[in-house]
């Protein structure tokens, strides 16, 4: 399986820094597989209603050169070849592309999807944005824990070496994404369970030292569900990455993206 590593929004909330959005691209027997979308192009188009009030606060500062439509067709594909879409969560800079993919399958979790779409409590109302998924997306929904994953985790295998990783806390039904990259070991997409790399690694997959983010993990708290999931899922993924075929990718941690993607998304085989 082929694997690039793609920035897929960059966003500049006031003392943060630069906030990335890590998308994986995948090319799978299966297809091409996307690992979150970041924005599309409709949130660019339309960013009041795509994005809500949360954008005043996150201030994308990209614009439609880096969805990750626009970086599949430089690559010489098109939408149809996108043939899956894995998603760690339901937040809007995770999904806004959904809509640049309309043949897709798309991969979630139950609870997310519920708290999401069919049963969103008062604090998913202010969360999550409709007018996102209201081309009606091809859900399909992963209940439940799963099955034993590795390392007393669960998931669900939704393609073969790609597995759902139930993690909530950031939000109802967050999942990690783990994808069996062959040579190149266990990759897990974190999403948002985690956002300041430096919370589980002393060091980036180069070597390079982590200093600690306090303004990212500030961020962190704003924006998280559940305080004690998310320190437990914290200390999970330093148990994953401490495993020396796995590495731990926050959704958002530059350092992380710049490290394993070099200045322009170069891949891996
Ligand atoms: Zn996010």
């Amino acid at each position: 399986m082929r694997v690039r590593h793609l920035n897929c929004a960059t966003f500049s909330p006031p003392l943060v820094g630069e906030v990335v959005c890590h998308v994986l691209l995948l090319e799978t027997d299966e297809g091409l597989v996307l690992v979150d979308t970041g924005l599309g192009l409709d949130d660019y188009a339309a960013p009041k209603g795509r994005m809500g009030p949360t954008r005043l606060l996150l201030r994308p500062v990209s614009g439609a050169p880096d969805t990750a439509l626009r970086q599949v067709e430089a690559l010489g594909r098109s939408a149809a070849d996108v043939t899956h879409i894995v998603l760690t969560h339901l937040d809007f800079d995770h999904i806004g592309g959904l809509s640049d993919f309309p043949s897709a399958i798309v991969h979630t979790t139950a609870d997310e999807h519920a708290a999401a779409i069919t049963s969103p409590d008062f604090l998913d109302k202010r969360r999550y944005r409709p007018a996102q998924w209201a081309h009606g997306p091809a859900w399909q929904l992963h209940g439940g824990r799963g099955d034993m994953w590795r390392e007393g985790l669960t998931g669900h295998e939704v393609l073969p070496g790609i597995t759902i990783v139930p993690m909530p806390g950031h939000s109802r039904g967050h999942a990690a994404v783990a994808v069996d990259a062959g040579g190149r070991g266990l990759l897990v997409h974190a999403g948002d369970a985690v956002f300041d790399a430096s919370s589980y690694a002393a060091v980036a997959p180069s070597g390079r030292p982590l200093a600690k983010a306090p303004m990212l993990r500030a961020f962190e708290q704003v924006v998280g569900r559940d305080r004690l999931a998310i320190v437990r899922n914290h200390r999970t993924l330093r148990r994953l990455n401490e495993i020396a075929d796995v590495t731990v990718l926050p959704a958002h941690d530059k350092r992380i993206l710049d490290d394993l993607a070099g200045p322009r998304s170069r891949p891996q085989s």
